[in-house]
């Protein structure tokens, strides 16, 4: 229901962050981690995202990666996208954290944004480290660095890896200073991004949270929203 109370928080709020999580997505056509239709060949997305299953097999990730590419590609961003999109221009300031790595905020036109899981189109060299992008499906598999030619990685950040400190940072700054937070299709289930989230809670912020189901910050936030994200934004 939407009441005065709320209304008059939107309408007054000058520092505004968004979380998201897969879930904003799931209207896109693209699953969740932990939703229905997260298998693929026999293996889950836990066993698959990590730096020993990269070091085992890379052909197999990057195979996985390719297929993942392709329905990002295939997806368009829905109604929530969109919204989220054009929050950035009516609020004053703004930042949206994602955990998404499907490149579909910068494809609704979100620029002021902090993708902290990484993203899927950019690939990372195991040796030089350098970063580039990839705009198609890559043809030859496992991918090998633009610059020295040597194995490269997607540059998403896997399960038991460390977050870019920088990025997290900035993430942290302007969350905790935020007077209003849009909590939006996230399990909750990675700790870090719903910590920031949950800090920013206790500094003040004013949080509403869009997802269907409970996550592990609904009992924090001011406001649940228990529907899709599409639909509610
Ligand atoms: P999650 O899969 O753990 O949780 C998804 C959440 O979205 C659930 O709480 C579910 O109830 C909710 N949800 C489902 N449909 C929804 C809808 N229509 N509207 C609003 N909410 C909806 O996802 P997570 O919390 O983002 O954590 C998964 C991790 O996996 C992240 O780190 C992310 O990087 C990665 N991941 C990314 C993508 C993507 O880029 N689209 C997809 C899958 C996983
Ligand atoms: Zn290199």
């Amino acid at each position: 229901m939407i009441n005065q109370q709320l209304i008059t928080k939107i309408k007054s709020a000058k520092r505004v962050a968004v979380l998201t999580g897969a879930g904003i997505s799931a209207e896109s056509g693209i699953p969740t981690f932990r939703g229905a239709g997260g298998y693929w060949r026999n293996y889950r997305a836990e066993d698959l995202a990590t730096p020993e299953a990269f070091a085992r097999d890379p052909k197999l990730i990057w195979e996985w990666y390719a297929m993942r590419m392709q329905v990002c590609l295939d997806a368009k961003p829905n109604p929530g996208h969109e919204v989220v999109a054009k929050m950035e221009s009516y609020f004053p300031e703004f930042l949206l954290v994602t955990q998404n790595v499907d490149n579909l905020h910068p494809r609704a036109g979100n620029t002021k944004l902090v993708e902290i899981h990484g993203n899927i189109f950019t690939a990372r060299c195991t040796s030089c480290q350098k970063k580039f992008k990839m705009e198609s499906i890559p043809k030859q598999i496992p991918v090998q660095c633009n610059f020295c030619n040597s194995l490269a990685r997607p540059h998403i950040v896997w399960f038991g890896e460390s977050y870019d400190l920088k990025l997290l940072q900035i993430a942290r700054n302007f969350l905790l200073e935020s007077d209003l937070l849009f909590i939006i299709g996230t399990s909750g289930q990675v700790g870090v991004p719903v910590q920031l989230a949950s800090e920013a809670i206790s500094h003040g912020s004013y949080a509403i949270e869009i997802n269907p189901e409970n996550s592990t910050i609904s009992n924090l936030v001011n406001m649940h929203f228990a529907n899709s994200s599409g639909e509610i934004l």
